[in-house]
Protein backbone atom coordinates (compact mmCIF):
# COMPACT_ATOMS: atom_id res chain seq x y z
CA UNK A 1 0.00 0.00 0.00
CA UNK A 2 1.57 3.46 -1.00
CA UNK A 3 1.17 6.48 0.54
CA UNK A 4 1.40 9.79 -0.10
CA UNK A 5 1.80 12.80 3.18
CA UNK A 6 0.62 16.26 1.40
CA UNK A 7 0.97 19.13 4.51
CA UNK A 8 -0.94 21.70 3.68
CA UNK A 9 -0.12 25.18 4.69
CA UNK A 10 2.00 28.47 3.95
CA UNK A 11 3.14 28.69 7.04
CA UNK A 12 5.31 25.88 6.84
CA UNK A 13 6.93 26.75 3.12
CA UNK A 14 8.13 29.69 4.76
CA UNK A 15 9.70 27.84 7.48
CA UNK A 16 7.69 29.69 9.94
CA UNK A 17 6.78 26.10 11.26
CA UNK A 18 8.61 22.74 11.42
CA UNK A 19 6.79 20.26 9.50
CA UNK A 20 6.71 18.30 12.38
CA UNK A 21 3.29 16.86 10.70
CA UNK A 22 4.96 15.00 8.09
CA UNK A 23 7.62 13.45 10.44
CA UNK A 24 4.54 11.48 13.12
CA UNK A 25 2.86 10.46 9.83
CA UNK A 26 5.98 8.66 8.23
CA UNK A 27 6.39 6.95 10.98
CA UNK A 28 3.18 5.93 12.19
CA UNK A 29 2.76 4.78 8.66
CA UNK A 30 6.14 2.67 8.72
CA UNK A 31 4.57 0.85 12.02
CA UNK A 32 1.49 -0.36 10.17
CA UNK A 33 3.73 -1.26 7.32
CA UNK A 34 2.19 1.15 4.55
CA UNK A 35 5.24 2.59 2.22
CA UNK A 36 5.37 6.12 1.84
CA UNK A 37 6.73 7.09 -1.15
CA UNK A 38 6.17 10.94 -1.25
CA UNK A 39 6.04 13.53 1.04
CA UNK A 40 4.57 17.59 -0.16
CA UNK A 41 4.29 20.42 1.24
CA UNK A 42 1.87 23.13 -0.43
CA UNK A 43 0.53 26.74 0.48
CA UNK A 44 -2.99 27.40 0.52
CA UNK A 45 -3.22 27.65 -3.03
CA UNK A 46 -6.36 25.66 -4.39
CA UNK A 47 -4.81 24.96 -7.81
CA UNK A 48 -2.10 23.60 -6.60
CA UNK A 49 -3.64 21.76 -3.47
CA UNK A 50 -6.19 20.52 -6.08
CA UNK A 51 -3.45 19.48 -8.82
CA UNK A 52 -1.53 17.49 -5.75
CA UNK A 53 -4.44 15.29 -4.86
CA UNK A 54 -5.22 14.90 -8.54
CA UNK A 55 -1.81 13.61 -8.58
CA UNK A 56 -1.51 11.89 -5.55
CA UNK A 57 -4.65 9.67 -6.25
CA UNK A 58 -2.51 8.33 -9.82
CA UNK A 59 0.60 7.51 -7.80
CA UNK A 60 -0.55 6.49 -4.37
CA UNK A 61 -3.19 4.29 -2.34
CA UNK A 62 -3.97 6.64 0.71
CA UNK A 63 -3.47 10.43 0.47
CA UNK A 64 -2.87 11.67 4.08
CA UNK A 65 -3.55 15.83 4.37
CA UNK A 66 -3.08 17.51 7.41
CA UNK A 67 -3.73 21.51 7.76
CA UNK A 68 -5.92 23.69 6.67
CA UNK A 69 -9.05 21.96 8.20
CA UNK A 70 -9.28 25.44 10.40
CA UNK A 71 -12.61 27.71 9.69
CA UNK A 72 -11.28 30.77 8.03
CA UNK A 73 -11.19 31.39 4.31
CA UNK A 74 -7.73 30.54 3.84
CA UNK A 75 -8.01 27.42 5.32
CA UNK A 76 -9.51 25.14 1.74
CA UNK A 77 -7.96 21.34 2.20
CA UNK A 78 -11.37 20.28 2.97
CA UNK A 79 -12.85 21.93 0.17
CA UNK A 80 -10.52 20.96 -2.47
CA UNK A 81 -10.48 17.31 -1.66
CA UNK A 82 -14.15 17.27 -1.84
CA UNK A 83 -14.30 18.77 -4.76
CA UNK A 84 -11.54 16.34 -6.28
CA UNK A 85 -13.41 13.40 -5.32
CA UNK A 86 -16.43 14.79 -6.76
CA UNK A 87 -18.28 14.82 -3.42
CA UNK A 88 -20.53 17.37 -1.90
CA UNK A 89 -20.42 19.17 1.51
CA UNK A 90 -23.23 18.67 3.89
CA UNK A 91 -24.23 20.12 7.32
CA UNK A 92 -23.16 16.49 9.55
CA UNK A 93 -25.77 17.02 12.72
CA UNK A 94 -23.05 15.30 15.04
CA UNK A 95 -20.37 17.71 13.93
CA UNK A 96 -22.36 20.38 14.38
CA UNK A 97 -23.25 19.64 18.20
CA UNK A 98 -19.61 18.68 18.87
CA UNK A 99 -18.63 21.97 18.27
CA UNK A 100 -21.10 23.49 20.18
CA UNK A 101 -20.72 21.44 23.32
CA UNK A 102 -16.26 22.65 22.23
CA UNK A 103 -17.90 26.16 22.65
CA UNK A 104 -19.81 25.74 25.38
CA UNK A 105 -16.78 24.10 27.29
CA UNK A 106 -14.52 26.82 26.97
CA UNK A 107 -16.93 29.36 27.57
CA UNK A 108 -16.45 31.50 24.12
CA UNK A 109 -19.21 32.35 21.61
CA UNK A 110 -19.59 30.81 17.92
CA UNK A 111 -18.71 32.33 15.52
CA UNK A 112 -20.62 32.08 12.15
CA UNK A 113 -17.31 30.38 10.16
CA UNK A 114 -17.19 27.89 12.73
CA UNK A 115 -20.41 26.12 11.10
CA UNK A 116 -18.16 25.57 7.67
CA UNK A 117 -16.37 23.24 9.69
CA UNK A 118 -19.56 21.10 10.09
CA UNK A 119 -19.60 20.97 6.23
CA UNK A 120 -18.71 17.69 5.74
CA UNK A 121 -18.11 15.77 2.32
CA UNK A 122 -20.88 12.75 1.97
CA UNK A 123 -20.21 10.26 1.78
CA UNK A 124 -17.23 9.89 4.20
CA UNK A 125 -16.36 8.63 6.94
CA UNK A 126 -15.78 11.27 9.68
CA UNK A 127 -13.31 11.35 12.16
CA UNK A 128 -14.45 13.33 15.79
CA UNK A 129 -11.89 15.53 16.91
CA UNK A 130 -10.95 15.45 21.00
CA UNK A 131 -9.06 18.52 21.41
CA UNK A 132 -10.72 20.90 18.83
CA UNK A 133 -13.46 21.59 16.88
CA UNK A 134 -12.87 20.89 12.90
CA UNK A 135 -13.24 16.78 12.17
CA UNK A 136 -11.42 14.67 10.06
CA UNK A 137 -12.54 13.00 7.18
CA UNK A 138 -11.51 9.93 5.18
CA UNK A 139 -13.24 9.43 1.28
CA UNK A 140 -13.42 6.86 -0.40
CA UNK A 141 -13.33 6.01 -4.39
CA UNK A 142 -12.23 3.47 -6.19
CA UNK A 143 -9.91 1.52 -3.62
CA UNK A 144 -8.19 4.85 -2.97
CA UNK A 145 -8.22 7.00 0.28
CA UNK A 146 -8.45 10.35 0.90
CA UNK A 147 -7.32 11.24 4.44
CA UNK A 148 -7.79 14.77 6.20
CA UNK A 149 -6.09 15.81 9.49
CA UNK A 150 -5.96 18.86 11.28
CA UNK A 151 -2.73 20.56 11.68
CA UNK A 152 -2.06 21.04 15.40
CA UNK A 153 -0.02 17.82 16.57
CA UNK A 154 -1.77 17.28 19.50
CA UNK A 155 -5.33 17.26 17.54
CA UNK A 156 -3.81 15.22 14.48
CA UNK A 157 -1.88 12.86 17.00
CA UNK A 158 -5.03 11.74 18.98
CA UNK A 159 -7.07 11.21 16.01
CA UNK A 160 -4.43 8.97 13.59
CA UNK A 161 -4.23 6.79 16.54
CA UNK A 162 -7.44 6.59 18.37
CA UNK A 163 -9.21 6.89 15.00
CA UNK A 164 -7.13 6.40 11.61
CA UNK A 165 -4.91 3.16 12.70
CA UNK A 166 -8.51 1.00 13.65
CA UNK A 167 -9.98 2.34 10.73
CA UNK A 168 -7.11 0.62 8.06
CA UNK A 169 -6.69 -1.72 10.35
CA UNK A 170 -10.49 -2.64 9.81
CA UNK A 171 -10.57 -2.59 6.01
CA UNK A 172 -7.33 -4.00 5.57
CA UNK A 173 -6.83 -8.30 5.42
CA UNK A 174 -3.64 -8.46 6.69
CA UNK A 175 -2.66 -6.69 10.39
CA UNK A 176 0.80 -4.96 11.01
CA UNK A 177 1.65 -5.83 14.94
CA UNK A 178 4.84 -4.32 17.06
CA UNK A 179 6.68 -4.48 20.18
CA UNK A 180 8.54 -1.92 20.64
CA UNK A 181 11.73 -3.33 22.69
CA UNK A 182 13.35 -0.38 24.56
CA UNK A 183 16.79 -1.03 25.96
CA UNK A 184 18.54 1.50 27.89
CA UNK A 185 22.43 1.92 29.37
CA UNK A 186 23.73 -0.01 26.21
CA UNK A 187 24.93 2.08 22.80
CA UNK A 188 23.76 1.88 19.57
CA UNK A 189 26.85 0.19 17.82
CA UNK A 190 26.62 -2.38 20.62
CA UNK A 191 23.14 -3.10 20.70
CA UNK A 192 23.57 -3.22 16.46
CA UNK A 193 27.09 -5.67 17.14
CA UNK A 194 24.35 -8.15 19.07
CA UNK A 195 21.58 -8.76 17.14
CA UNK A 196 23.58 -8.63 13.60
CA UNK A 197 22.34 -12.14 13.13
CA UNK A 198 18.87 -11.56 13.89
CA UNK A 199 19.13 -8.32 11.19
CA UNK A 200 19.92 -10.45 9.13
CA UNK A 201 17.53 -13.28 8.53
CA UNK A 202 14.63 -11.23 9.55
CA UNK A 203 11.58 -12.36 7.74
CA UNK A 204 8.18 -12.21 9.65
CA UNK A 205 8.74 -10.75 12.18
CA UNK A 206 11.38 -7.70 11.17
CA UNK A 207 13.15 -5.97 13.42
CA UNK A 208 14.66 -2.63 12.91
CA UNK A 209 16.22 -0.60 15.43
CA UNK A 210 16.14 3.53 16.58
CA UNK A 211 18.39 5.29 18.77
CA UNK A 212 17.43 7.89 21.21
CA UNK A 213 19.80 9.87 24.04
CA UNK A 214 20.70 7.00 26.05
CA UNK A 215 18.33 4.37 25.07
CA UNK A 216 18.18 1.64 21.92
CA UNK A 217 14.75 1.02 20.83
CA UNK A 218 14.02 -2.70 18.63
CA UNK A 219 11.05 -2.44 16.56
CA UNK A 220 9.64 -6.08 16.30
CA UNK A 221 7.09 -6.50 13.92
CA UNK A 222 5.25 -9.27 12.49
CA UNK A 223 2.31 -9.43 9.69
CA UNK A 224 -0.58 -11.45 10.44
CA UNK A 225 -4.43 -12.32 10.03
CA UNK A 226 -4.86 -11.33 13.69
CA UNK A 227 -3.55 -9.89 16.56
CA UNK A 228 -3.47 -13.06 18.30
CA UNK A 229 -1.54 -14.87 15.45
CA UNK A 230 0.74 -11.83 15.19
CA UNK A 231 2.02 -11.97 18.78
CA UNK A 232 2.87 -15.61 18.49
CA UNK A 233 4.68 -14.96 15.68
CA UNK A 234 6.84 -12.41 17.36
CA UNK A 235 7.50 -14.49 20.63
CA UNK A 236 10.72 -16.49 19.27
CA UNK A 237 12.47 -12.87 18.71
CA UNK A 238 11.22 -11.24 21.80
CA UNK A 239 12.69 -14.58 23.96
CA UNK A 240 15.65 -14.13 22.19
CA UNK A 241 15.79 -10.21 23.23
CA UNK A 242 15.03 -11.22 26.69
CA UNK A 243 17.87 -13.62 26.69
CA UNK A 244 20.38 -11.16 24.90
CA UNK A 245 19.57 -7.84 26.67
CA UNK A 246 17.90 -9.13 30.09
CA UNK A 247 17.38 -6.24 32.73
CA UNK A 248 18.55 -3.68 29.96
CA UNK A 249 15.20 -4.09 28.37
CA UNK A 250 13.15 -1.75 30.54
CA UNK A 251 9.87 -2.44 28.28
CA UNK A 252 8.33 -3.78 25.26
CA UNK A 253 5.54 -1.42 24.90
CA UNK A 254 5.46 1.42 22.91
CA UNK A 255 3.58 3.82 25.47
CA UNK A 256 5.97 3.35 28.25
CA UNK A 257 8.91 5.59 29.10
CA UNK A 258 12.37 4.76 30.65
CA UNK A 259 10.90 7.78 33.84
CA UNK A 260 7.82 5.67 33.70
CA UNK A 261 9.45 2.31 34.17
CA UNK A 262 11.64 3.88 36.86
CA UNK A 263 8.39 5.57 38.73
CA UNK A 264 6.96 1.81 38.72
CA UNK A 265 10.41 0.57 40.24
CA UNK A 266 10.39 2.90 42.90
CA UNK A 267 6.53 2.61 43.97
CA UNK A 268 6.86 -1.73 43.35
CA UNK A 269 9.88 -1.07 46.33
CA UNK A 270 7.75 1.51 48.13
CA UNK A 271 10.44 4.19 48.34
CA UNK A 272 10.61 7.83 47.54
CA UNK A 273 12.69 9.99 45.23
CA UNK A 274 14.07 13.31 45.39
CA UNK A 275 16.50 14.92 42.97
CA UNK A 276 19.30 17.86 42.96
CA UNK A 277 20.92 19.63 40.00
CA UNK A 278 23.41 21.54 38.70
CA UNK A 279 23.92 21.58 35.55
CA UNK A 280 21.08 19.75 34.55
CA UNK A 281 19.14 22.87 36.03
CA UNK A 282 16.11 20.55 36.46
CA UNK A 283 15.57 18.70 33.34
CA UNK A 284 16.11 15.43 35.54
CA UNK A 285 13.07 16.65 37.74
CA UNK A 286 10.90 17.55 34.73
CA UNK A 287 11.66 13.95 33.21
CA UNK A 288 10.22 12.33 36.40
CA UNK A 289 7.82 14.72 36.36
CA UNK A 290 6.22 13.72 32.85
CA UNK A 291 5.15 10.82 34.54
CA UNK A 292 1.55 10.90 35.95
CA UNK A 293 1.06 9.77 39.67
CA UNK A 294 4.43 10.70 40.22
CA UNK A 295 3.44 12.71 43.03
CA UNK A 296 2.39 9.51 45.23
CA UNK A 297 6.65 9.23 45.51
CA UNK A 298 8.51 12.14 44.34
CA UNK A 299 9.08 15.01 47.00
CA UNK A 300 11.31 17.86 45.91
CA UNK A 301 13.67 18.87 43.78
CA UNK A 302 16.92 21.27 44.28
CA UNK A 303 18.72 23.62 41.50
CA UNK A 304 21.63 23.98 43.36
CA UNK A 305 23.51 26.04 40.52
CA UNK A 306 25.78 28.01 42.94
CA UNK A 307 28.69 26.64 45.11
CA UNK A 308 26.65 28.52 47.94
CA UNK A 309 23.76 27.16 46.92
CA UNK A 310 24.88 23.73 47.54
CA UNK A 311 26.29 24.35 50.63
CA UNK A 312 23.35 26.11 51.68
CA UNK A 313 20.67 24.10 50.34
CA UNK A 314 22.00 20.64 50.49
CA UNK A 315 24.70 20.88 53.56
CA UNK A 316 27.86 20.46 51.00
CA UNK A 317 30.62 20.77 52.73
CA UNK A 318 32.54 24.19 52.09
CA UNK A 319 36.01 21.98 52.35
CA UNK A 320 34.84 19.13 50.10
CA UNK A 321 34.70 22.02 47.38
CA UNK A 322 37.48 23.53 48.24
CA UNK A 323 39.27 20.27 48.41
CA UNK A 324 37.96 18.21 45.32
CA UNK A 325 36.19 21.03 43.01
CA UNK A 326 32.40 21.68 42.49
CA UNK A 327 32.67 18.67 39.42
CA UNK A 328 33.60 15.99 41.91
CA UNK A 329 32.68 12.65 43.04
CA UNK A 330 32.57 13.96 46.59
CA UNK A 331 30.40 17.23 45.93
CA UNK A 332 27.91 14.68 43.92
CA UNK A 333 27.79 12.54 46.99
CA UNK A 334 27.31 15.00 49.22
CA UNK A 335 24.42 16.92 47.42
CA UNK A 336 22.93 13.19 47.09
CA UNK A 337 23.07 12.32 50.58
CA UNK A 338 21.95 16.19 51.94
CA UNK A 339 19.35 16.02 49.46
CA UNK A 340 17.85 12.94 50.87
CA UNK A 341 18.01 14.16 54.28
CA UNK A 342 16.55 17.58 53.36
CA UNK A 343 13.56 15.72 51.63
CA UNK A 344 13.52 12.85 53.68
CA UNK A 345 13.58 10.44 51.03
CA UNK A 346 14.58 7.13 50.43
CA UNK A 347 16.03 7.82 47.25
CA UNK A 348 18.27 11.02 46.70
CA UNK A 349 19.60 11.38 42.65
CA UNK A 350 22.46 13.77 42.15
CA UNK A 351 24.12 15.68 39.09
CA UNK A 352 26.96 17.90 39.15
CA UNK A 353 29.01 18.47 35.58
CA UNK A 354 30.88 21.08 33.20
CA UNK A 355 28.04 21.51 30.29
CA UNK A 356 30.53 23.94 28.83
CA UNK A 357 31.20 25.20 26.38
CA UNK A 358 33.41 27.49 28.76
CA UNK A 359 35.34 26.45 32.20
CA UNK A 360 37.17 23.22 30.85
CA UNK A 361 41.01 22.09 31.86
CA UNK A 362 42.83 19.26 31.13
CA UNK A 363 41.72 17.11 34.48
CA UNK A 364 38.12 18.72 34.36
CA UNK A 365 37.32 18.98 30.96
CA UNK A 366 33.91 20.28 29.39
CA UNK A 367 31.40 17.06 29.57
CA UNK A 368 32.57 15.85 32.86
CA UNK A 369 29.60 14.84 34.97
CA UNK A 370 29.05 13.31 38.47
CA UNK A 371 25.80 11.54 39.15
CA UNK A 372 25.27 10.19 42.60
CA UNK A 373 22.36 8.09 43.83
CA UNK A 374 21.56 7.62 47.63
CA UNK A 375 19.22 4.83 48.03
CA UNK A 376 18.47 3.89 51.47
CA UNK A 377 22.05 5.12 53.65
CA UNK A 378 23.95 3.70 50.45
CA UNK A 379 25.10 6.27 48.09
CA UNK A 380 26.99 4.92 44.81
CA UNK A 381 28.56 7.71 42.41
CA UNK A 382 29.42 7.32 38.72
CA UNK A 383 31.62 9.49 36.14
CA UNK A 384 30.68 10.32 32.80
CA UNK A 385 32.23 12.56 29.98
CA UNK A 386 29.66 13.09 27.50
CA UNK A 387 31.22 14.70 24.09
CA UNK A 388 28.93 17.12 22.19
CA UNK A 389 27.22 20.90 22.90
CA UNK A 390 26.02 22.06 26.16
CA UNK A 391 22.18 21.03 25.70
CA UNK A 392 23.49 17.79 24.20
CA UNK A 393 25.60 17.19 27.37
CA UNK A 394 23.11 18.10 29.17
CA UNK A 395 20.52 15.63 28.12
CA UNK A 396 22.63 13.24 28.03
CA UNK A 397 23.64 13.82 31.78
CA UNK A 398 19.83 13.47 31.85
CA UNK A 399 19.35 10.06 30.27
CA UNK A 400 22.20 8.47 32.35
CA UNK A 401 21.23 9.70 35.26
CA UNK A 402 17.42 7.55 34.49
CA UNK A 403 19.76 4.94 33.71
CA UNK A 404 22.19 4.48 36.46
CA UNK A 405 19.08 5.19 38.76
CA UNK A 406 17.38 2.45 37.39
CA UNK A 407 20.34 -0.36 37.51
CA UNK A 408 20.69 1.10 41.51
CA UNK A 409 17.08 0.49 41.90
CA UNK A 410 16.81 -3.32 40.33
CA UNK A 411 19.94 -4.23 42.33
CA UNK A 412 18.43 -2.71 45.41
CA UNK A 413 15.51 -4.48 44.71
CA UNK A 414 16.84 -8.10 44.09
P1 LIG B 1 -7.12 25.12 13.04
O1 LIG B 1 -8.51 24.64 13.24
O2 LIG B 1 -6.38 25.28 14.34
O3 LIG B 1 -7.00 26.31 12.11
P2 LIG B 1 -6.10 23.58 10.81
O4 LIG B 1 -6.43 22.16 10.54
O5 LIG B 1 -6.68 24.59 9.90
O6 LIG B 1 -6.40 23.87 12.33
P3 LIG B 1 -3.70 24.92 10.25
O7 LIG B 1 -4.46 26.20 10.37
O8 LIG B 1 -3.13 24.54 8.96
O9 LIG B 1 -4.56 23.70 10.77
O10 LIG B 1 -2.57 24.89 11.35
C1 LIG B 1 -2.85 25.22 12.70
C2 LIG B 1 -1.58 25.11 13.52
O11 LIG B 1 -1.19 23.75 13.59
C3 LIG B 1 -0.37 25.80 12.92
O12 LIG B 1 -0.28 27.15 13.26
C4 LIG B 1 0.77 25.01 13.50
O13 LIG B 1 1.06 25.44 14.79
C5 LIG B 1 0.20 23.62 13.54
N1 LIG B 1 0.56 22.87 12.33
C6 LIG B 1 -0.06 22.86 11.14
N2 LIG B 1 0.54 22.05 10.26
C7 LIG B 1 1.59 21.53 10.90
C8 LIG B 1 2.63 20.62 10.51
N3 LIG B 1 2.66 20.08 9.29
N4 LIG B 1 3.56 20.30 11.45
C9 LIG B 1 3.50 20.84 12.68
N5 LIG B 1 2.57 21.69 13.09
C10 LIG B 1 1.63 22.05 12.23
Amino acid sequence: VKVKIVSVGTEILLGNIVNTNAAYLAKQCANLGLSCYEQITVGDNEERLQETIQQGLETADIIILTGGLGPTKDDITKEVAAKVMKYPLKLDEESKENIINYFNLIGKPITENNWKQAMLPEPSHILKNENGTAPGVIMEKNGKYVVLLPGPPEELSVMFEKQVIPFFKSISEEIIYSHMVKICGHGESKVDEEITDLLENQTNPTIAPYAKSGEVHLRVTSKAKNEEEAETLMQPMLLKLKERFGDSIYTMEEHITLEESIVTLIKKNKLSISTVESCTGGLLAARLINVSGVSSVYQLGHITYSEEAKIKAVGVKKETIDTFGVVSEEVAKEMAIGEAKFSNTKIAVSVTGLAGPNGGTKEKPVGLVYIACYICGNVYVKRFIFPGNRIKIRNNAVSSALVFLREKLLQYSK
